[in-house]
């Protein structure tokens, strides 16, 4: 089944955050590549196939922003949702304008990281596979469910079919 999941870079460090939010996105449609640093991001992305990345803002060593440019720079197909806690929105404001999909505040409830995801996979399958929003979403009709989770299962079908 394992191809069956969305391929997740998952960047924090905040260890704990990351193993727990992980944990919960596995259960899920994801299989998440989990990592507490942006170099090691850069070089797990260009080891394993990513979908969409979620990027922790703030951390030691290259931060989300730098980190974002990179995946960018080596990945221009894969969207990047940045993760940020409070007093750094602006900084959030700044990666959408430079390439992120989207940002959304920590902490954050799985309900609303799955619709963001859901948000920036739809893009990337779009972008990847050609597809105008409107035929997309005619498509997604025929999966008969707004759940992000029906959703998410129907783009990657359209994805690998
Ligand atoms: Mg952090």
């Amino acid at each position: 089944m394992e191809k069956n999941k969305i391929n997740l870079l998952f960047v924090d460090d905040e260890e704990q955050f990351l193993e727990s939010m992980g944990k919960r996105l596995e259960a899920r449609e994801f299989k998440v590549l989990s990592v507490n640093r942006g170099e090691k991001a850069i070089e797990a992305a260009r080891n394993n196939p990513v979908d969409i990345a979620l990027v922790d803002l703030k951390m030691p060593g290259i931060d989300g922003e730098e980190t974002l440019k990179l995946l960018k720079k080596e990945h221009p197909w894969m969207e990047i949702v940045i993760l940020t806690g409070h007093g750094s929105i602006d900084s959030a404001v700044d990666c959408t304008q430079i390439g992120a999909h989207s940002y959304l505040q920590k902490p954050c409830d799985l309900d609303q990281l799955l619709e963001v995801l859901k948000e920036a996979y739809k893009k990337r399958v779009m972008n990847k596979n050609k597809i105008e929003e409107k035929k997309m979403n005619e498509m997604l009709k025929i999966a008969q469910s707004n759940s992000p989770r029906e959703i998410l299962r129907r783009l990657k079908e359209i994805d690998s079919g």
